[in-house]
């Protein structure tokens, strides 16, 4: 099957244009997978992974929430906010995700439980995505 496009942007910068084969994508109701001359899809998207392979590179970017359009074999990613492994700050997501969880647990009637458990879910993405490229390559057998 010939590839497609994929765009993924966000307010600020594009992260990523070019051909893929596949798309997996959270979607707010459950993981999307895209394959080429995908029907036309709109849809939102919830904090998570964005898996794109390409020519047998596997890519993954953390994204924060946006929205996922598909028309006529290009797929676009409008992202609230979206980042490279390599470019997340561990120790700000580790600590962002600490304070979130402190929040959800509290019964503070001033927390926002919808907004500390956003904060949680973005947070526990980037630490995943993050810890994952970090852990050390496997050391081969002799
Ligand atoms: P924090 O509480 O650490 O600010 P947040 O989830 O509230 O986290 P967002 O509002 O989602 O942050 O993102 C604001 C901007 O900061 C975006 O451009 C996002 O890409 C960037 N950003 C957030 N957390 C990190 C991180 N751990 N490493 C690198 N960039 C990050």
């Amino acid at each position: 099957m010939s590839p497609f496009r994929l765009e993924v942007v966000t307010a600020e910068e594009e992260l990523y244009a070019g051909d893929v084969d596949i798309l997996i994508a959270p979607g707010i109701d459950g993981q999307l997978a895209i394959l080429p001359s995908h029907a036309p899809l709109l849809t939102q998207l919830a904090p998570g992974l964005l898996q794109f392979r390409t020519g047998g590179e596997e890519e993954d970017l953390a994204v924060s929430g946006g929205f996922l359009e598909v028309l006529r074999n290009k797929a676009v990613v409008l992202a609230d906010a979206a980042e490279r492994a390599e470019d997340i700050d561990l120790d700000r997501a580790e600590t962002a995700m600490k304070r979130a969880q402190e929040r959800v647990a509290s019964h503070d009637s001033d927390v926002d439980l919808e907004r500390a458990m956003a904060q949680l879910a973005r947070a526990r993405t980037r630490v995943g995505l993050a810890r994952r490229r970090r852990r050390p390559e496997r050391v081969q057998a002799p």
